[in-house]
């Protein structure tokens, strides 16, 4: 079975490791900060010293990290992905980035010898423990092929979109309208709420009909308790909206409901919310 590396043991890492940890590979885990790989030592893993260093020893290393900056700082430098790659090596980031900065890396990752495919998922907290994300896979198509057990451990379905930047546009697409439903949702709910009615009411209302979905459930359910334990910290709610507003700036794309939705985001985060889950958005809305 290949070797595989593991970069980055956030909320969303760590699910997947342990997935892939489960299923049998051989496993080597980096974090930035290391003492998160501990608990992955404990139960099989290997921990490698640097991104260099584990996408020289791996045959394909996978990577998920916050943002745009992340996903670079871990390329670049003396100790970074690129340093290490070397004649064929896979490298696959599953981070949330924009297209620029995936075709950066691509090219970095492709004149150092290696191989690259961008993978960013769609699905939280839950579904990365349950492996059942959605794996938006975009770049070498040899390597997309070689990848494909490892997502499967990881996923329930890995659609490959093409070229390079296409699965980081397809994900923009959908964060962009999960942050728009997520605010007229809440609009909603409070509005209703204000109104008299029952709030367990309109979320049973609104599964019954067409506009039901797992979100508006999850979600409903953290609203009405006031709980917005994290699954997908709100920080990077606003990132996900703030990259998919440039793609429509750069294709001249009018986004008026996101560029709205995009706006509550960034009040929530000046209002302390960042790190709480992106329902935290309904306690600026309400
Ligand atoms: P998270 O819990 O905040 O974890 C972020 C990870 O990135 C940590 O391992 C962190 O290391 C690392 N990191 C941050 N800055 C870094 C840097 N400069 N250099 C190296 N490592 C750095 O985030 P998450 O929820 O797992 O999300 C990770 C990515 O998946 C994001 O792009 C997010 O948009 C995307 N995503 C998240 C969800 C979700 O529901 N959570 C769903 C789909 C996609 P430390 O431990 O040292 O801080």
């Amino acid at each position: 079975m290949i070797s595989i590396g593991f970069l980055g043991l956030g909320i969303m890492g760590s699910a997947m490791a342990k997935n892939l940890l489960q299923a049998g590979f051989d496993v080597t885990v980096w974090n930035r900060t290391p003492e998160k790989c501990a608990a992955f030592v404990a139960i099989g893993a290997h921990h490698g010293a640097s991104p260099k260093a584990v996408a020289a020893h791996c045959d394909i290393t996978f990577a998920i990290v916050s943002d745009p900056a992340a996903a670079l700082a871990l390329c670049q430098g003396e100790e970074g992905v690129v340093a290490g790659i070397g004649e064929g090596r896979g490298y696959v980031d599953m981070s949330t980035v924009d297209d620029t900065t995936s075709k950066t890396i691509a090219q970095a990752i492709t004149q150092a010898g290696g191989r690259f495919l961008e993978a960013p998922v769609s699905g939280t907290k839950k579904p990365a423990e349950d492996g059942t994300l959605i794996i938006l896979a975009a770049g070498d198509k040899s390597l997309y092929d070689e990848a494909s057990h490892a997502f499967g451990a990881m996923g329930k379905m890995s659609p490959y979109l093409g070229d390079i930047g296409q699965g980081a546009n397809m994900k923009l697409v959908v964060n962009m309208m999960m942050g728009g439903m997520l605010n007229i949702f809440s609009e909603g709910m409070s509005l209703g709420q204000k109104a008299g009615l029952d709030g367990n009411q309109i979320l049973a209302i609104i599964a019954a009909g067409a506009m039901a979905n797992p979100m508006f459930k999850g979600k409903g359910a953290m609203l009405l308790n006031d709980d917005y334990t994290t699954s997908f910290p709100l920080k990077h709610m606003q990132k996900d909206m703030r990259l998919a507003i440039a793609l429509g700036d750069q294709l001249q794309q009018p986004l008026p409901n996101a560029a709205a939705a995009n706006e509550t985001f960034k009040l929530a985060i000046k209002q302390g919310f960042a790190d709480e889950d992106i329902a935290a958005v309904h306690k600026v809305i309400r």
